[in-house]
């Protein structure tokens, strides 16, 4: 099955090169200019990874990211930006993107990137937990807590995987050690 993104993206060059480089690679591509109604195709239809850009009309890309990761919605998020500083790439993935790359960018890298992001989207579990300000991305083992990154230990890592995937509930010892400890 080809996998079927969504460009959100209000420049219309932009979306049109993403869009054709997109269908090259064997993506069904589909586009769509304003934030708004981004937010409203996404909680429609079964996207397997988003590009969304930050300045947009109606909702901007920032916003809309939030709004779909407060409904619980794990659609993976590339966010593409004019505005490459840190503080900007920082605020894209606090948002609750997955991944950010500064404009300009190169067809390859887009690419890359969303490969990536819907290979990781691909398996049944969720591969983004959240839990208060704690955030646990399972693929690439990144945990931060309010935007502030933690290092943890491997085993360290599976128990906390094993507590955020059953939050609010209680984890008996013995799910511990079968899910933790194996
Ligand atoms: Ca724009």
């Amino acid at each position: 099955m080809n996998k079927r993104i969504l460009i959100v993206e209000d420049e219309k060059k932009t979306a049109a090169l993403l869009s054709s480089a997109l269908q090259e690679s064997g993506y069904l591509a589909e586009s769509c200019g304003n934030g708004t109604v981004a937010l409203e195709l996404i909680m429609r239809n079964p996207y397997d990874a988003v590009i969304m850009d930050v300045m947009l009309p109606g909702r901007d890309g920032l916003s809309v990211v939030r709004q779909l990761r407060e409904r619980n919605h794990s659609v993976p998020v590339l966010m593409l930006s004019a505005r490459g500083e840190m503080s900007e790439r920082i605020e894209g993935l606090e948002a609750g993107a997955d991944d950010y790359l500064p404009k300009p960018f190169g067809v390859a890298e887009v690419l890359a990137r969303l490969k990536a992001l819907t290979r990781r989207g691909g398996d049944s579990k969720a591969m983004l937990l959240e839990v208060a300000d704690l955030r646990m991305e399972v693929a690439s083992h990144l945990v931060s807590r309010g935007g502030q990154r933690i290092l943890l230990a491997p085993q360290e890592f599976r128990l906390l995987e094993c507590l955020m995937r059953h939050a609010p509930e209680v984890c008996p010892r013995s799910l511990l050690l079968s899910e933790a400890w194996g």
